[in-house]
């Protein structure tokens, strides 16, 4: 670890929670992260200032300039450039001591499995159903805990899933069927550190768990930015989830 680093861990390396192990298991743990929009870019952010050994960022969507309010990684040059390579570029320079990587393709299951098995914890702020479910099926399949982030208009959840999937639930016990009302901010609008909020909450639970190895009970966190409200529900295994509930078997 460079004097760099040293000075850049400090107040984790400090921290009862953290400290040198702790700081250490950070550095040598790989987070994916799934979408890097508003959720994304606060996510990754801090995952990447926090000195996470590597940093996997799947994205193919490119920046538009209606991404800039709440994307902040991004700036008005960067519009029609892909987000995950810019992304790459930013983060490398928050904290050059890193590795991050950028995946720009749309990856099949296999593919994903792949990279969900090469990685200690998955973050997924993504906007749709689909690759919620495929993201959440794979990290059953491959036993990694599963940070989930939304957000819309001024509200935003936050769940967390696994890494044992016999005994905790999964996205799709939360989700039986897509959602479309938290489909995406376009036609809803959304307040632009709302999804900030959310990512870094992700990251708060990502640092957590990469720094002692121990996964939060599986449960909903619900943010009402308006009423300045969070709620915390517990999520309940469902017995015939399509995903989780013969996990075990499989
Ligand atoms: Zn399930």
């Amino acid at each position: 670890m460079s004097s760099d680093a040293l000075s850049r861990d400090a107040r984790h390396l400090a921290l009862a929670q953290v400290g040198p192990a702790g700081q250490q298991s950070i550095a040598d743990g790989a987070a994916l992260l799934i979408g890097v929009g508003g959720i994304g870019c606060a996510a990754a952010t801090y995952l990447a200032s926090s000195g996470v050994g590597h940093i996997l960022i799947c994205d193919f969507d490119t920046v538009d300039a209606t991404n800039l309010g709440r994307q902040v990684l991004y700036r008005p040059a960067d519009i029609g450039a892909l987000k995950a390579e810019i992304a790459v570029a930013r983060l490398s320079e928050l904290n050059p001591d890193i590795r991050v990587t950028a995946m720009t393709e749309r990856l099949s299951d296999d593919a994903l499995s792949e990279v969900v098995a090469q990685v200690d914890v998955v973050l997924d702020g993504c906007d749709n159903f689909a690759t919620r479910f495929q993201v959440n099926d794979a990290c059953v399949a491959a036993r990694r805990y599963l940070i989930s982030g939304a957000a819309i208009r001024l509200e935003g959840q936050l769940a967390v899933f696994g890494p044992d999937y016999d005994t905790s639930p999964c996205y799709r016990c939360l989700y039986a069927e897509a959602d479309e009302s938290l489909e995406n901010c376009a036609g809803n609008g959304v307040l632009a550190p709302v999804p900030g909020v959310i990512g870094t909450m992700m990251a708060v639970e990502a640092l957590k768990y990469l720094a002692n190895n121990t996964a939060g009970d599986a449960r909903l966190q619900l943010y009402d930015a308006a009423a300045m409200e969070f709620r915390s529900l517990k999520i309940k295994k469902r017995t015939n989830c399509p995903s989780c509930a013969s996990s075990s078997e499989k």
